[in-house]
């Protein structure tokens, strides 16, 4: 990639663009390389623009909301980073229809509808990612996911913007069929309505109850693995004896087994060599082959 057209990237975009940002300072795991490129479009129509010119020179993108799903491999993203932070915009619609941009973080969602005595996504409270990041993840706690109240979403890619039903994009448990080089850039929700108070009571008791579970006191990326059918991830990592397993400066959370806590220090291959060694332990012990729930992006160290 030359300097030249790193510079006609900034001489063009509204918003900011730079040069081998560190990825720690993006993700909550806070580790991982850089981004050869780091882009924070102003609004949708910068994205497009963005887009338009990586697909010019055939430079790669990868979408970023919270960072708290991804852990990105210490040799980095040669290629464009794309943060959706600026895209913010949350409209109350007529019916209980709401439309919230991509980089619009969840919690805020849930705090402005329930507030307003509309249901769907309160059981979600806590989770701290965006929006964006909520429709790729189909995320989800306490029985409701993110595609329960999915309508639609606007993509922003190679060809410009388009709209897919929440039907086009086959939700799964913590997947979509969302393609990679696809930026949701804002949502279309349906909630129905509630009674507020309730609601507010239920965004409370939910928080307090992931306190209660989830303070492990330590950068980490909530679940590591996904649940297999009918079990708990973290019940097959404690019955294999791994809490408080470490490598290098990551360590399994002694207060949730499916947590992998950054103790100060870890390296992305610290967490991946976790990674792999809770796998391969809790496949001897059980033949179940447990799947990461976490995105894992980027190269190896060369
Ligand atoms: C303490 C803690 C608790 C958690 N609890 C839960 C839980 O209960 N349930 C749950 O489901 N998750 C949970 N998570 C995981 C995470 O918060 C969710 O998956 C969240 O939806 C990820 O959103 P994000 O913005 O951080 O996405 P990121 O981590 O930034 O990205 C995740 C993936 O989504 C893609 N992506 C992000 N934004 C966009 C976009 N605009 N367009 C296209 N693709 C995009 C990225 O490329 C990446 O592949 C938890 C995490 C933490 C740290």
């Amino acid at each position: 990639m030359t300097r030249s057209f790193i510079e006609k990237l900034q001489r063009t975009l509204a918003g900011k663009v730079l040069e081998n940002e560190p990825l720690a300072r993006h993700t909550t795991w806070r580790v991982g390389g850089t981004a050869r490129i780091f882009i924070v479009p102003a609004d949708h129509r910068d994205l497009l623009k963005a887009l338009a010119l990586l697909r010019e020179a055939q430079v790669s993108w990868l979408p970023l909301g919270a960072g708290s799903n991804l852990l990105v491999r210490d040799g980095g993203i040669r290629g464009a980073v794309i943060h959706t932070v600026a895209l913010r915009e949350l409209h109350m619609e007529d019916g209980g229809m709401v439309r919230a941009g991509a980089g619009l973080p969840l919690m805020t969602l849930i705090r402005e509808t329930s507030r307003r005595g509309l249901a769907g996504l309160e059981a979600l409270a806590g989770i701290p990612g965006t929006v964006g990041g909520a429709v790729a993840m189909n995320a989800g706690a306490g029985g409701q996911e993110l595609s329960g109240v999915l309508r639609s979403v606007i993509l922003a890619g190679e060809e410009g913007e388009d709209e897919w039903s929440a039907e086009r994009l086959n939700f799964g448990y913590r997947s979509s069929a969302l393609p990679g080089d696809k930026v949701v850039t804002a949502a279309h929700l349906r909630f129905r309505p509630a009674d507020a108070a309730a609601l507010a009571k239920e965004v409370r008791t939910r928080i307090a109850l992931r306190r209660d579970a989830q303070s492990v006191g330590a950068p980490n990326a909530g679940s590591v693995f996904k649940n297999p059918p009918g079990l708990s991830a973290w019940r097959l990592i404690d019955e294999a004896g791994l809490r408080g397993l470490t490598a290098g400066g990551a360590m399994v959370a002694q207060k949730h087994a499916n947590f992998i806590v950054n103790r100060g220090g870890a390296t992305a291959g610290d967490i991946l060599a976790l990674i792999h060694g809770i796998r391969e332990k809790v496949l001897k012990q059980t033949g179940i082959e447990l799947e990461p729930e976490v995105r894992i992006v980027g190269e190896e160290v060369s």
